[in-house]
């Protein structure tokens, strides 16, 4: 396996790849920029390209692209994504990544139903603790295992205003352990092995899946109140690399505007 082409979740829970140094550069030099009133920064100022910065080590990160000698030491988990495959068929009625999908018009402003990872949920008391995926398929549509694993858990997730009960299944990936959740009642049992690109279950009627990406080791999913879980990974850009495989940006999906959408305050 290639150094430079995989995903590595293990070590510090950010930016594991990042070294020290530019973090204590970086790092307080956002703070400052945004102690400062942003009219004395013209059109593109420093907090947005502190922002910028911030992105491409972020995905720099994500890429596997080593920004220094001191990654050598880091813990040396990778899953290449290449390796992996997409939860759902085809390409997702709305998009997941935060700018996408604040941009694509199908939720209101200050939403509560974002589907972007760290999304406000319940009056602004929580985030989202993953990311809300669409298939094309709508409710019914496979969810399927992105690696080999094993069942951990699976245990009723989020019950729907109508009284459906929906479920999400806890899946050890070795590398990394994901929930699959707000499925249909699954067929599958806990300690069962599950085989890459198997069904783990289908979309519930919320027409999502709600998937969760935690460190290795990690034997229950939780809720993210207040400052961000140290197991609990952004699974966003892994999941557009898998999604979009040929496009740069997932962008706009087709349709959704013409949609109607029941706007049931999902997890
Ligand atoms: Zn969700």
């Amino acid at each position: 396996m290639k150094e430079t082409d995989g995903l590595r979740y293990a070590g510090a829970p950010r930016y594991p790849l990042m070294p020290a140094w530019i973090l204590a550069l970086v790092e307080p030099i956002g703070l400052a920029a945004k102690l400062v009133p942003q009219f004395l920064f013209p059109l593109i100022g420093l907090p947005h390209m502190m922002h910028f910065l911030n992105r491409i080590f972020h995905t720099c990160l994500i890429s596997g692209i080593a920004l220094s000698p001191l990654s050598a030491v880091a813990e040396p988990l990778v899953t290449p994504i290449t390796a992996l495959v997409a939860p759902v068929d085809g390409r997702p009625q709305y998009p997941l990544t935060r700018t996408e999908s604040i941009a694509c018009g199908h939720w209101d402003k200050n939403s509560q139903d974002y589907p972007y990872f760290g999304a406000p949920r319940s009056r602004n008391t929580r985030n989202h603790a993953g990311v809300d995926i669409y298939p094309a398929g709508g409710a019914g549509s496979p969810v399927k295992a992105l690696a080999d694993g094993v069942i951990l858990k699976i245990a009723p997730f989020y019950t729907r205003a109508n009284g459906e009960v929906t479920y999400g299944v806890l899946v050890d990936h070795a590398d990394f352990v994901a929930n699959y959740a707000e499925l249909e009642k699954p067929e599958i049992t806990v300690s069962a092995a599950i085989k890459q690109g198997e069904a783990i279950g289908r979309v519930s009627g919320t027409r999502q899946l709600h998937f969760e990406l935690y460190t290795k080791g990690t034997t229950d999913w939780l809720q993210w109140y207040g400052k961000q879980p140290d197991n609990l990974l952004d699974p966003t850009d892994m999941l557009v690399k898998l999604l979009y495989p040929n496009a740069a940006s997932p962008g706009k999906s087709d349709g959704m505007a013409a949609e109607s959408y029941s706007k049931t305050p999902a997890n």
